[in-house]
């Protein structure tokens, strides 16, 4: 499925390293570095991994003829080495229901995301609960509520323009109620400035630590790979505010330019947990670097 995630990115961009090589290999010259160097960086994975990249491969072959395996291999090891990251496991509350805010901008993928995670834990045998706080938006409030009935899972909606964080809160009583393991809740994705989106994920915290002491035990940024690097400067706001614990890349299979993950990572110094990788209900997965790394090239 990452593999197939990944074909906009190789052909677009035309990253296949295959291209390089004759079928008896290639000698590991200036030329090839540069050719080399070209493709890693249509990636958008950034300048400095890519040279970094490079200079390995330079250091370890330079004047010798190379089979593609043994570059690909070494591409491979060295992004999931880059892409390595603690642990992209969720959060587990000590006692109680685990809740989990999603943040992210409008448009980013986040009431998918919030679907496809709920149906995916929900898989894993997990009972989960929906929290619709992105009241001021009906669409999301509606689209959440279908994602609920898909699932087979509770939601908890307000009132149009109700206060978020009384969603939040009757989410998290619900959640205790009814003995689920997981609270999801959504957050508004549009705010007019930052002190303001400050405010409401602030009362947000302040009501849901009133019910369970340490939640909210995840918050996750949803950002959308195809905005490229645009999407680091664009949810950066957010990151700011929210203090969150894990990315969400979704859109991974729209997007030509799939290495961006590797600056995203860096720049907002957080594990990216899970990859979108298409629109249906099983098109989440847990971010593992290998996999991700393989498919990026070949
Ligand atoms: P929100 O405004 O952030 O809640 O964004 P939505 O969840 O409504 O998603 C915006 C659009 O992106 C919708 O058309 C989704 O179907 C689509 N989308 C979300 N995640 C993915 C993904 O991983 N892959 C693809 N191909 N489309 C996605």
């Amino acid at each position: 499925k990452m593999r197939g995630a990944l074909t906009k990115t190789r052909q677009a961009l035309g990253t296949d390293i295959r291209d390089l090589f004759k079928a008896d290999g290639r000698l590991v010259d200036d030329e090839f570095l540069k050719d080399l160097f070209e493709r890693l960086i249509k990636t958008d994975m950034g300048v400095s991994p890519a040279e970094e990249i490079r200079d390995q491969i330079a250091k370890k072959h330079r004047a010798r003829v190379v089979q593609l395996e043994e570059v690909l291999e070494s591409i491979t090891e060295q992004i999931t080495e880059m892409l390595a990251q603690d642990s992209t496991d969720l959060a587990v509350a000590g006692e109680g229901p685990t809740v989990i805010l999603v943040v992210g901008v409008n448009g980013s993928g986040k009431t998918t995301s919030i679907g496809k995670l709920a149906s995916y834990l929900h898989r894993s045998g997990k009972k989960v609960v929906l929290g619709a706080g992105d009241t001021f938006r009906a669409a999301a409030v509606e689209q959440l509520t279908v994602w609920a009935g898909r699932i087979g899972c509770d939601i908890v909606t307000g009132q149009h323009e109700a206060d978020p964080a009384s969603v939040a809160f009757q989410t998290v009583d619900k959640a205790i109620e009814i003995g689920a393991d997981i609270a999801i809740i959504d957050t508004a994705g549009r705010l007019q400035t930052q002190s303001n989106l400050m405010q409401q994920l602030d009362k947000i915290r302040r009501v849901i630590g009133k019910k369970i002491e340490d939640a909210p035990h995840e918050v996750l940024l949803v950002l959308d790979a195809t905005a490229g690097q645009n999407a680091i400067s664009q949810a950066s706001g957010f990151s700011d505010v929210a203090q969150c614990s894990g990315i969400v890349l979704a859109k991974l299979d729209g997007s030509a330019k799939g290495g961006v993950i590797l600056p995203i990572q860096k720049q907002f110094g957080l594990p990216v947990k899970f990859v979108g990788l298409g629109e249906g209900i099983e098109d989440l997965a847990k971010f593992d670097p290998e996999p991700f790394a393989k498919a990026l090239f070949q």
